[in-house]
């Protein structure tokens, strides 16, 4: 287990630390806040390699003025011991002026897939991402790095990067943990009010009903209709988008796709605030004819 003392804190410890490993090694970036989400990401990695590094960093770049940067929530030494019941052999957890000592002039430019989506209501957020998802990767120079779809946005983005800038990294993906009751696991999560949290059960139930009618039949335009008929009619919950999008370009699915197979694949996704959280979650469907 990684004790607080062992945790790099500069980028001079993480290089001694990693000079320290033999074999492979596979990446997890995090913002700490750790919770089984990001655990099954650590242990899809553990499986795959022979080291798992794990930073720790909430990235002030990928925050709008008005979110939640300040109040994120930040516990080292709960981390640390949460990553201790499955085993890491380094921790990357930096300040702020570590990544920045000052502000990049050279900055990633994420495409127009960042404009899409989340993108719409964050505009800045995926060029703060790749910003950092960057610099991380270029510092730690895994053998592979493991992202969840919980961000399937952000999953598809790091791919992109990866390829268009022939980044020497394997990027995986690690399907969504969700509670027993269907909520997609989150660190904002622990923002929610007992109320709220069953509230934002609304989220899941809504894509679940988009995927059922998926699988009865219904086309692009009548599974976006379920899903978003619970929504509006689901308390305490604000809806910020609803989206049915080809899981590769994030297009929206037209009614209409001429040569469409008979079966493809499809993004449902969804972005509401509960109260004054903020949440994000998506499900994989299939449309059928
Ligand atoms: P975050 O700390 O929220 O930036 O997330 C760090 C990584 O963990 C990202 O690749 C997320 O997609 C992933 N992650 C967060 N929550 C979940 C979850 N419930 N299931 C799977 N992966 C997750």
């Amino acid at each position: 287990m990684v004790r607080v003392t062992e945790v790099a804190r500069t980028k001079a410890e993480l290089a001694t630390a990693l000079a320290s490993l033999e074999g492979t090694s596979a990446l997890v970036m995090t913002m700490g806040a750790l919770h089984e989400g990001h655990l099954a990401l650590v242990r899809a990695a553990r499986e795959a390699a022979d080291n798992v590094v794990v930073s720790i960093f909430v990235n002030p770049l990928q925050f709008g003025p008005d979110e939640d940067y300040e109040e994120y929530p930040r516990d080292l030494a709960a981390d640390l011991a949460l990553l201790g019941t499955v085993g890491v052999e380094a921790v990357y957890a930096p300040e702020a002026a570590e990544v920045y000592p000052r502000e990049p002039l050279v900055r990633i430019d994420p495409g127009p897939v960042a404009a899409l989506l989340e993108g719409k209501t964050r505009p800045t957020h995926f060029a703060g991402v790749l910003q950092v998802v960057h610099k991380v990767l270029n510092l730690v120079r895994p053998d592979m790095a493991f992202f969840g779809q919980k961000d399937a946005q952000q999953l598809a983005l790091v791919r992109t990067m990866v390829a268009d800038l022939d980044m020497p990294v394997e990027i995986r993906a690690v399907p969504i943990e969700r509670d027993v009751d269907g909520l997609a696991l989150s660190s904002r999560n622990s923002y929610l009010s007992a109320t709220q949290r069953i509230e934002a059960l609304a989220l899941s139930q809504a894509l679940v009903l988009g995927k059922d009618a998926a699988a009865h039949g219904l086309p692009a335009a009548g599974v976006r209709e379920v899903a978003l008929r619970y929504l509006a009619e689901a308390p305490g919950v604000r809806l910020d988008y609803l989206a049915l999008v080809d899981p590769q370009t994030f297009q929206e699915i037209g009614p209409d796709e001429g040569a469409a197979p008979a079966v493809r694949s499809a993004l449902l996704a969804v972005a509401a605030w509960v109260g004054p959280t903020r949440l994000i979650d998506n499900m994989e469907i299939e449309l059928h004819g």
